[in-house]
């Protein structure tokens, strides 16, 4: 029958179970862009056998604070990316959406885009089969408030009210934007607008979740002090980026929604910038210093345990892009929530698979009959270290929507 593939030999990390989760031996059975089968021994009529000699199968990884905008080579410098001719801009963004891919990613979500149509236009090309990327769920223009960081509307779209923010995401929405990205704190690292900043109100936050939620798409905020997290879990947001400050307020309102939230952290962002990463890049310690960030790390990885025992889902996602966090670097992130959080790596790896599935609304995320056939094939065991998943050369091959879509160079043929 054509299109079944049998994957044999395999050790097989489902991210169906618990964070002491281990891979089993199994066989995978794949039909169409599905999983139908996961057991050993399964026949093998009428499909093509590939035998994967004990790799381990996991389910591809998501990331869900993604800048497809940002090129490979990209220095903070959001105005010249912003001003770059729009057609070498995309061959960047195509070149990203590759790297993502061949890092075992094969779902992002987009966190804002620096010219507007990035996120769609690769979205459509990956999708036609013209160049290779992950399953994007397309972001457009960071939404600000007038008053509020990106208020001078420089690079964002801003809106004064609700009524202008409705319009806003109905125009985004129209275009195809099923991501919509809102600042509603500031950030450290712009001293005028500090983290605990709140811009917009629960007014303006309610008429762009229902405007969204009328045309099948979400929130997503920008949210660092707890009075931002508060709002945005108490209005209907979806995903929650940073949340770096947590008070009681803002863990309850996050718990009361326990089942349609999930915070997105960006942890190794910060770990970087704080230890000295960026340095090079004139993030000076004093910057940092002058940023809060070191406060706002310890903050946050607090904060990280206290999600976990409140069982608040956590997503996967690092606004990779900075030349100190390089793009293909992603599972860094996984790599901190082991090592900062409290995480086992099953765990740490259920925020980029399992916890992604219901956060886009699609089976994805486990290895698991009837779930979509995305799935990273590497050598060694990423359940007893995560690191596994940043080693290129461990990296058999990536497959989305039942087919083989990346196969490592240096191991085939
Ligand atoms: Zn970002």
């Amino acid at each position: 029958m054509a299109g079944r593939v049998l994957l044999t030999n395999a050790r097989v990390l489902t991210c169906s179970g618990g964070p002491d989760e281990t891979p089993i031996d199994a066989d995978v059975l794949i039909e169409g862009d599905r999983v139908v089968r996961v057991a050993p021994g399964i026949g093998t009529d009428s499909a093509r056998v590939v035998d994967l000699r004990g790799a381990t199968v996991l389910p591809g990884l998501g990331d869900a604070h993604v800048h497809l905008s940002w090129p490979l080579d990209f220095v903070f410098d959001h105005a010249a990316v912003a001003a770059a001719p729009p057609g070498p801009h995309m061959l960047d963004v195509a070149a990203v959406t590759r790297t993502f891919l061949e890092s075992g990613y094969t779902t992002v979500i987009g966190a804002g885009t620096t010219q507007p149509l990035d996120d769609l236009l690769v979205k459509d090309a990956i999708d036609r089969g013209l160049v290779p990327g992950p399953r994007v769920v397309p972001s457009g223009p960071m939404i600000a408030e007038v008053d509020g960081l990106g208020g001078d509307g420089e690079m964002m779209e801003v809106a004064a009210n609700a009524k202008e923010l409705r319009e806003l995401v109905a125009r985004q929405c129209d275009l195809g934007v099923k991501a919509l990205k809102l600042f509603i704190s500031g950030d450290g690292v712009v001293p005028e607008f500090p983290s605990d900043d709140v811009y917009m109100n629960d007014e303006m936050l309610l008429a762009a979740v229902e405007e969204a939620d009328r045309h099948g798409a979400f929130l997503t905020v920008h949210a660092r002090g707890s009075a931002s997290v508060a709002m945005a879990a108490r209005t209907g947001v979806r995903i929650v980026h940073h949340a770096c400050f947590l008070d009681d307020e803002a863990l309850k309102a996050l718990e009361a929604r326990r089942d349609d939230i999930w915070v997105c952290p960006g942890l190794h962002y910060l770990y970087a910038m704080v230890n000295g990463h960026a340095g090079p890049y004139g993030m000076t310690p004093e910057r940092i210093e002058a940023a809060g960030y070191p406060e706002e790390l310890r903050s946050q990885i607090e904060g990280l345990h206290r999600l976990r025992e409140s069982r608040i889902r956590i997503l996967s996602g690092g606004d990779f892009g900075h030349q100190w966090t390089r793009h293909g670097t992603y599972a860094a992130e996984l790599q901190r929530y082991v090592e900062l959080a409290g995480m086992t790596p099953a765990e740490a790896i259920h925020t980029a698979t399992r916890n992604m599935g219901p956060a886009v609304g699609l089976d994805l995320g486990q290895v698991r009959e009837g779930f979509l056939a995305d799935l990273l094939i590497v050598d060694g065991d990423p359940s007893t270290d995560v690191g596994v998943l940043l080693d290129p050369g461990l990296r058999r091959a990536v497959m989305k929507d039942g087919r083989f879509a990346y196969l490592n160079p240096g191991l085939y043929p």
